[in-house]
């Protein structure tokens, strides 16, 4: 049987959700498709403030900061020879929304997929997106019996995150520009927590001249995500398994093995590989992709979700116009708007990577206004021209750079 709508929205993570509530705020009838039973796992649970901006923008921050969140006002960046920058998301260029939240996904993909439901949308768990046609604009679906849907939409848009629907079925894919690395990460209780991380903050802790570094995100209920990120082959050369890595990690670490000394497990420890992922285009006829199923980059900023909560606000008001008759420039209001963001973020990943963004960050004589500009981008204000590093990001990194080496 064939159903239809005006908008199929793939996958119900923060990207689907968030661009299912534009839409039905708009009126239109839309169907969410999303291949898990809700509440699921999923990494990417500490948030930046541009996020908040988004959620109040669609009405939804009030729902967000009923649910007893740990409050996240920045993130300390330490390395091995006890240097920290304390960025504190308040030190900023003014933006009104300063702090985010530190979110179990589980939790809050929850509930933004309820405030889509409580807004109209027709939710189908259990549902896998397998095919699609864009000559009739036909998404095809199984449940868990294998049995086949289709639904036919006046536009779809794939939100589906780390499973990169149309990328795979369009050939939309290409490499990411940034290296192969896994994250092994699990959930702990009992570890020391420093005043900061008390408050909210995320710790960011480099191993080995960065060869590996750690994050730990303190929830509100006393639990604990930390994780680790490397290239493939400083675990796998290795040849341990990747509890035993994460251990070894820790144990040669001073800060990190005095943090989690007494540390009980309370999660399976888990890897993902390879997660970096780029695309050809963003959009097509009758088609967009938002969120993760665009480009992913690099957890080191915590962007992710950011990135994505912007790319399905910005396309579902593009939607919106398409549907209502007007004429849309998807490549410049959409794609080129979207890189922009995504291109300082990518600077700043790869001046984390090449030392430089170090450099910057332990520098004792930092002019305040430098200190506000770095604070504004990693809340996820990458969109602001009149923030130093927005335009040129890569060139300003590098004189600011040499300017600290003279
Ligand atoms: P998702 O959250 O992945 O949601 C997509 C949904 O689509 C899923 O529910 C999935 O089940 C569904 N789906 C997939 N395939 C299909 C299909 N065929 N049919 C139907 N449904 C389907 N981001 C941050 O902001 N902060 C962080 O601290 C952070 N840490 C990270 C750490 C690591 C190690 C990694 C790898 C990433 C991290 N991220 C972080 C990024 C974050 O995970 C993603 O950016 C974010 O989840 C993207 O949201 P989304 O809605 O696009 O996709």
């Amino acid at each position: 049987m064939e159903e239809f709508c005006d908008v199929v929205v793939i996958g119900a993570g923060p990207s689907g959700s968030v661009a299912a509530c534009k839409l039905l705020d708009a009126g239109f009838k839309v169907i969410i498709l999303e291949k898990l039973e809700f509440p699921r796992f999923v990494i990417g649970e500490s948030l930046l403030p541009k996020c908040n901006a988004i959620l109040e923008d669609i009405g939804i921050l009030d729902l967000i900061e009923k649910q007893n969140y740990m409050l996240k006002p920045g993130a300390i960046f330490i390395d091995e020879n006890k240097n920290e920058e304390l960025i504190d998301f308040r030190n900023n260029l003014g933006e009104e929304h300063n702090t985010s939240f530190q979110v179990k996904r589980e939790e809050f993909d929850n509930t933004l997929l309820n405030a889509a439901k409580s807004k109209g949308a027709d939710i189908r768990h259990k549902f896998e997106v397998v095919d699609y046609d864009n000559s009739t604009n036909t998404i095809f679906a199984i449940d868990e019996n294998d049995k086949r849907y289709s639904f036919k939409a006046r536009f779809v848009l794939d939100s589906s995150g780390y499973g990169r629907v149309l990328p795979k079925l369009m050939d939309l894919d290409i490499p990411s520009d940034l290296k192969l690395r896994n994250a092994i990460l699990m959930r702990v209780t009992g570890e020391k927590r420093r005043e900061e991380e008390k408050e909210g903050f995320i710790d960011i802790v480099i191993h080995d001249d960065n060869k590996a570094w750690l994050w730990g995100i303190p929830f509100s209920d006393g639990i604990t995500s930390m994780g680790l990120v490397c290239e493939e082959s400083y675990f796998t050369d290795t040849k341990l398994s990747k509890e035993d890595f994460l251990k070894k990690v820790i144990s040669e670490h001073k800060y990190l093995k005095e943090k989690y000394k007494d540390a009980k497990q309370v999660a399976p420890v888990r890897i993902i590989n390879g997660y970096s992922a780029a695309i050809k285009r963003m959009y097509g006829k009758g088609f967009a992709l938002s969120g993760n199923a665009t480009e992913f980059l690099d957890p080191v900023f915590s962007s992710g979700v950011t990135l994505a909560l912007e790319s399905s606000s910005k396309v579902a008001s593009l939607i919106i116009k398409e549907l209502n008759g007007e004429t849309v420039d998807w490549q410049k209001d959409y794609e080129d708007y979207m890189m922009i963001g995504v291109n300082v973020f990518r600077e700043f990943v790869y001046a984390w990577y090449s030392g430089k963004l170090r450099k910057i960050f332990y520098a004792k004589n930092k002019s305040k206004q430098i200190e506000k500009s770095i604070a504004s981008i990693l809340s996820g204000y990458v969109w602001d021209e009149s923030n130093y590093f927005v335009k040129d990001t890569k060139r300003k990194i590098d004189a600011l750079v040499s300017l600290i080496e003279e």
